[in-house]
């Protein structure tokens, strides 16, 4: 069973694989979804979404949001960290199929 948006942000313990680091931070949290609102464009999979940023990799800019739905899903966006929203489909965005922990592990570099 996935885990639940509460969950992981509650602090309860989810082992995420290297090199993802849980955002425990509310000011991380705060830009990363700022961040990523500024980036999607109309005809983006995540226009319009509510999300939440949970996690982001420690080598490079992925950062792991989760989506608001039913139920709750989890997707893997590359930030570009340009000031103004990409063309779709940047910034890359990957959903994640469960188990979470397995995909999160496939990230490669
Ligand atoms: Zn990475």
């Amino acid at each position: 069973m996935e885990p639940s948006h509460d969950r992981l942000l509650d602090g309860e313990a989810l082992p995420l694989p290297e090199p993802w680091i849980r955002i425990l931070d509310s000011g991380v949290r705060n830009t990363l979804e700022a961040q990523l609102k500024v980036e999607v464009g109309e005809g983006h999979p995540l226009f319009g979404k509510s999300v939440t940023a949970l996690a982001r990799c420690g080598r490079c800019d992925e950062a792991l949001f989760g989506v608001e739905g039913a139920p709750t899903h989890f997707a893997q966006v590359h930030l570009t960290w340009r000031s103004a929203p990409d063309t779709p489909p940047w910034p890359w965005t990957e959903f994640l199929s469960p188990p979470l922990f397995d995909s999160l592990a496939d990230h490669a570099h």
